[in-house]
């Protein structure tokens, strides 16, 4: 499974997702389904699953569905080199 990249958080809690990515979160345990950010989100309150940093408005993020983490654009970029 990928580690995908979001441009930007909608907010400190959840991020709207396109449907195309709903099968990744949902993998992750991540889908929110009608929330106020949009129709799927994918959740990230509980911020970067290495260092803890949270994600805020507008920050870049990662999502790692093996691992069912949230990670801050350090660390995401840092597990996606790994991944290769
Ligand atoms: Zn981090």
């Amino acid at each position: 499974m990928p580690v995908v990249r979001f441009e930007a958080a909608d907010s400190p809690e959840e991020t709207a997702i396109g449907e195309g990515l709903t099968r990744v979160a949902r993998a992750a345990g991540r889908l929110r389904v009608d929330t106020s950010v949009g129709k799927y989100a994918v959740a990230h309150a509980d911020g970067c699953g290495v260092c803890g940093a949270a994600v805020e408005t507008g920050d870049s993020f990662y999502l790692d569905s093996d691992a069912d983490e949230v990670l801050c654009d350090a660390h995401g970029r840092e597990r996606r080199e790994e991944a290769d």
